[in-house]
């Protein structure tokens, strides 16, 4: 059978069970795959030593040529075993290999190699040998070997790769078996899914030439020229495919969105404060962007505290206010006479749903309009029937058939809101909170929920509000559909937190200070350390565990006369939100927590964080948790407790003293931590190499604009079939959660 890119591995290698299930780890499936699993580095000659140099103990690479190599059994043992000898210009030095006979029938006799291990003595001779060191054939010895220690660095330089490994499959296996697919033929069917113009353009080598170079360059700067195109490459075809789906949304009309500007400056006056500027600045876009029939995709990126919800409930507003009105074939608005227009609004969790849905009732009570509540434990309406001023209990069904008929004019919720009974009459405006929640799949059903008979339905338009502070050149990248807002201003009157270092000495002063707080009738976060397991279900296990012993501890130990709450992931959403209203009431002083719950959750009594384990944690991610306890105009305390006392990561902390916001630490992250710096890089969807590139500005911008040129041409591709199978398989693949 023809060697394609599509072919299994296993199909084609013999693997063993073990290595089976290396592979799968690696992620390594296809043979595509395997080409597409780049070294992470590149061990070079000037690494090697000469034989004469070697010493008992050393862990060492040699490089030289084989002689007398052969099977046997072991002289006492009677294991079977291959032994031999390697030979530089300075020496030679015995090897042997126990349990693998088989190497000596594989490896000729004056083959040259590259010999990886530790270096014994034996007990009387003091006779150095390698025992059941790396083996592998290279075609050439490197150049000068036996001095290599001296390496010249010029062009003779002899790269070879280190590739992630797996228990089970080495660098050498990945090696051999790429350079058979090599051998196969099978580059040069490969079609190359960059335009030519573009590869002209920028200098990067064509697919055939980067596999190589980035497998087996010959000098250094051939892995580079590789790593840059396969780089620009991904990012190209993400942001490709991104755009593709911003055109397909926007062949959809979406309904005009015109509010009256006196009751919408009406509406702003109500406000207990006055807006910021960044938050006008985003009202402004919003509201131009409204009065298109072009659905608006926005994301707005802010630290927690900085008033997304405002921002949010005026665009509600102007949403809510608006009679619907459709732009017909002469391009012509003609006002529909029924209704207004609706606003969905889906956060991540029940909490978060609830809270924001009480907050809108705050915001919309004095109107005439109806609010609803959608989750999975239940369903609520504002305003009740016996009580104008508050929300009710009410039937799925009644609330879904006032979503239809358009007599809700407010839904807020939670995943329930994507369930395909939910309809709309006008779905004009949607607003996703922590949107990174949420995949692409689900943001697109929202996305569809005016009637589906219509063969031109139209389109809502989008804001998404993210406290998840990260790079530009990520957010370009992964949101290359969204226009990108900042909301980059704290709300005047917030005194600025006291962030302080911990270290294990100072540790029961700082609980003398937290306690100080909780007598002046303040509220504590106490935030229990990352965990990294590769199994998610094992890891919110094992922190729920963690968050339950910290709570003990604190209990019995530190606080026993105050109440001490715990949330984590491992509780049902009822008993969640049960511990979060104690909190928010004040019935518990304390709450244990982990990471990842209720980002976004208002408690602006509690002043005071506590993060344990603080340098497991990337700098944007402490500063969103501190985040937590920036509401309020109590001066809030973060206390970030570090385990170790390592210069490098005091520094990394310290940062979190000087830096004004979030997108610096997001920056910071990057430029300290590099590739898979951020906090779970591979969330992202994004490979290493890619990653890496995001430090690169220019890289990411270049690719945007390429493909959206490529795009405004001509959505469907259909000059280059290569790349837009490219980038189908891009938006299949990539989830943004
Ligand atoms: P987030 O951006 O994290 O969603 P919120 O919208 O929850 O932030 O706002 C946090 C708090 O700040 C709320 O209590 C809100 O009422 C208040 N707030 C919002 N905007 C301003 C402002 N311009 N001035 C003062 N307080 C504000
Ligand atoms: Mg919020």
């Amino acid at each position: 059978m023809a060697l394609t890119l599509e072919t299994l591995v296993a199909d084609r290698f013999r693997l063993t069970p073990t290595q089976r299930e290396a592979l799968r780890r690696l992620g390594i499936e296809t043979i595509k795959d395997l080409l597409y699993h780049f070294p992470n580095r590149y061990g070079d000659v000037v690494e090697s030593r000469s034989i004469e140099s070697l010493r008992q103990g050393d862990q060492a690479v040699v490089f030289g040529e084989v002689s007398g190599l052969k099977a046997s059994k072991g002289f006492r043992s009677k294991v079977a075993m291959a032994d031999g000898y390697v030979s530089d210009q300075t020496g030679r030095i015995h090897c042997v290999w126990f349990n693998q006979p088989y190497l000596a029938k594989m490896t000729p006799e004056g083959a040259r190699v590259r010999i990886e291990g530790r270096v014994s003595a034996r007990r009387k001779s003091g006779e150095l040998y390698f025992s059941n060191p790396r083996l592998e054939v290279v075609s050439e010895l490197p150049n000068g070997s036996a001095d290599s220690l001296f390496g010249t660095g010029g062009p003779n330089h002899n790269l070879y790769p280190v590739y992630p490994e797996s228990r089970g499959i080495s660098s050498a296996w990945l090696y051999h078996n790429i350079q058979k697919i090599f051998r196969s033929g099978l580059l040069d069917e490969l079609e190359d899914p960059l335009p030519g113009h573009i590869l002209v353009k920028y200098h990067l080598p064509n697919i055939r030439t980067a596999l190589v170079w980035i497998h087996a360059p010959a000098k250094p700067a051939d892995a580079e020229a590789a790593r840059k195109r396969f780089a620009f490459e991904e990012i190209f075809l993400i942001q490709l495919s991104r755009q593709r789906l911003r055109a397909a949304y926007r062949a959809n009309p979406a309904l005009i969105i015109d509010p009256d500007r006196r009751a919408l400056a009406q509406f702003l006056k109500r406000f207990p404060f006055a807006l910021t500027n960044a938050q006008e600045r985003s009202i402004a876009a919003i509201i131009t962007d409204f009065g298109s029939d072009q659905a608006m995709e926005r994301l707005l990126e802010g630290d927690v505290g900085s008033g997304k919800t405002a921002v949010a409930a005026v665009a509600a507003f102007a949403a809510v206010t608006t009679r619907p009105s459709i732009r017909n074939d002469r391009g012509v608005l003609v006002p529909q006479n029924y209704g207004h227009l609706q606003v969905a609004y889906m956060c991540p969790t029940e909490i978060l749903a609830t809270q924001q849905f009480e907050s809108f009732i705050g915001y919309f009570a004095y109107l005439p309009i109806r609010i609803g509540l959608i989750t999975s434990s239940g369903c609520r309406v504002f305003p009740s029937k016996v009580n104008p001023k508050g929300w009710t209990d009410i039937s799925r069904s009644q609330l879904l058939a006032w979503v239809e008929n358009g007599e809700v004019s407010i839904l807020v919720g939670t995943h329930a809101l994507i369930e395909k009974s939910v309809a709309f009459r006008h779905l004009a405006f949607v607003i996703i909170d922590e949107q990174h929640r949420f995949g692409t799949a689900q943001r697109g059903r929202l996305l569809r929920k005016n009637d589906a008979s219509n063969d031109k339905p139209s389109v809502p338009h989008l804001l998404s509000m993210t406290a998840t502070p990260i790079p530009r050149t990520l957010a370009l990248t992964i949101y290359g559909d969204l226009d990108l807002t900042l909301l980059d201003e704290t709300p005047a009157g917030r005194k600025p937190i006291v962030t302080e270092i911990v270290y294990p000495s100072k540790r029961s002063e700082t609980y003398e200070k937290i306690r100080q707080e909780l007598r002046a009738g303040r509220q504590a976060f106490v935030i229990c350390p990352r965990i990294d397991e590769p199994d998610p279900e094992k890891a919110a296990a094992v922190i729920a565990k963690s968050v339950k012993e910290e709570a003990a501890r604190l209990k019995r130990e530190i606080f026993p006369e105050y109440e001490i709450g715990v949330v984590h992931g491992k509780l049902k959403p009822a008993e969640k939100e049960r511990v979060m209203n104690d909190f928010k009431d004040g019935r518990l002083q304390i709450l244990c927590a982990t990471s990842v719950v209720e980002v976004g959750v208002n408690v602006p009594n509690a002043t005071v964080i506590v993060i344990e384990g603080a340098e497991r944690f990337g700098l944007a991610q402490l500063h969103q948790l501190r985040g937590r306890v920036m509401r309020s105009s109590h001066q809030a305390y973060c206390y970030c407790f570090a385990e170790t006392t390592s210069p490098k990561s005091v520094e990394r902390l310290q940062a979190l003293q000087t830096a004004k916001n979030g997108f610096e630490l997001a920056e910071a992250d990057m430029a300290q931590r590099g590739a898979g710096g951020l906090s779970g890089a591979r969330q992202w969807g994004v490979s290493d190499v890619a990653m890496e590139a995001l430090k690169n500005l220019k890289l990411v911008e270049t690719a945007r604009q390429e493909a959206s040129r490529l795009v405004n041409e001509d959505q469907e591709l259909s000059k280059y079939p290569a790349l837009r199978l490219a980038a189908e398989i891009v938006t299949a693949h990539i989830h943004f959660e």
